[in-house]
């Protein structure tokens, strides 16, 4: 039985890790959870995870009231609680499913901890990739990806040698927008950007999607995670979201990964490696059912946050930390309607010309860019 510690439990990766660990629970058991503010989802899982050990909620008012209410677990709150569940003794893989740049610290302990790791939070990748990086030479752990994108990638890397890739072929959505001409964007809505064609995601993580700036996330993110130069990483539009990803071979062979738009899916994979197991919840793809595949030229013109992750990969430091802060402040009031879906690309441009940039941050560095970058998008739009 694999023990695990899962950060990030009410929300859309995490629920369907525990779809995953509920029909193969045989394999896996879930020891301790991490919930945020949505402690409703708490009172059910209680219920639902018979070996949860240790929780971990936002608001200190919160863990006082299950505490008090149920008394046989042992409790946490806030950042400090979320490094106190990546450092516990008895588990074996540490699902970091948390939204956002809170995800970084958290997988930095599970490594130092030598715990096996399935990463859904790219963030820490984004700002963190160069101490994640450090931190792996110490403890040199697999990292699992729970990205559908680069699970594919995973996948396909087990085909030949690292030496014989010719490059990564990271396909794209396109998003919400994308039958979309650029003077189009400047008065869509909160609500038709949150309808995803393929994928039924988080909120954060469908505008990104619409901006792109997700796919210049995930190049980012390939890198680190499969150490493949960032000269060696396409993006390539493929609206079906059928091939989840490619690795083309110096022979020219190109293998690809694919499979319906199911993150249970890469979860399996992730939680399972390197065992595949079967899922009794959903039908395989029908190929006679999509008929086509269709690819068209990922544009840095159309889609100018794209061109982020090559600059991030020549420059590295801490851009990566503001590109994410600012994005992560402007989706935010994207969504409350404070800004336009255009303003999100203009907060990102100009905090990257405003916050101060260091060429090889420490993680309070790292910590206090975020923080600059995400005070930098609030005045931005300060009585809009
Ligand atoms: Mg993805």
């Amino acid at each position: 039985m694999k023990k695990i510690v899962l950060l990030g439990a009410s929300g859309s990766i995490g629920t369907q890790t525990i779809d995953v660990v509920k029909h193969h629970d045989d394999e896996f058991m879930i020891v301790a959870v991490s919930i945020g503010h949505n402690v409703k989802k708490l009172e059910e899982l209680l219920v639902d995870l018979p070996h949860l050990k240790a929780i971990c909620v936002a608001n200190h008012e919160d863990m006082l009231y299950f505490q008090d209410k149920y008394p046989n677990y042992e409790y946490y709150d806030g950042d400090e609680g979320l490094k106190a569940l990546a450092s516990l003794d008895d588990y074996d893989i540490f699902v970091n499913a948390v939204v956002g740049f809170r995800g970084l610290v958290p997988l930095l302990c599970a490594i130092e901890h030598d715990k096996v790791i399935a990463l859904a939070n790219k963030e820490s990748l984004v700002c963190g990739g160069e101490l994640v990086k450090k931190a792996l030479k110490e403890h040199p752990v697999p990292i699992y990806p729970i990205d559908s994108e680069h699970s594919a990638i995973f996948q396909c890397l087990a085909c030949g040698k690292k030496n014989e890739v010719d490059k990564l072929i990271v396909t794209a959505s396109g998003g919400s927008f994308r039958d979309y001409s650029r003077e189009d964007l400047a008065n869509v809505s909160v609500k038709q950007a949150l309808n995803h064609p393929n994928w039924n995601m988080g909120g954060r993580i469908t505008i990104d999607s619409a901006t792109m700036m997700n796919k210049a996330f995930e190049v980012i993110e390939a890198h680190y995670l499969f150490d493949i130069p960032f000269e060696k990483i396409d993006v390539l539009i493929h609206r079906e979201s059928i091939i989840h990803s490619m690795v083309q071979y110096i022979d020219h062979s190109i293998i690809a990964q694919l499979g319906s738009a199911d993150m249970r899916i890469p979860i399996q994979v992730a939680l399972g490696y390197p065992n595949r197991y079967d899922m009794p919840q959903s039908e395989p793809l029908d190929f006679l059912s999509i008929g086509s595949l269709h690819f068209e030229k990922a544009s840095f013109e159309r889609y100018p946050l794209l061109s982020l992750a090559y600059e991030v990969g020549a420059k590295k430091g801490n851009l990566g930390t503001i590109i994410n802060g600012a994005d992560e402040e402007a989706v935010s009031l994207f969504l409350k309607e404070k800004i336009s879906f255009l303003d999100i690309e203009t907060s990102i441009f100009e905090a990257i010309k405003n916050v101060p940039f260091i060429s090889d941050p420490s993680l309070d560095d790292i910590v206090e860019s975020d923080r600059l970058a995400r005070v930098f998008v609030r005045s931005l739009w300060k009585g809009e």
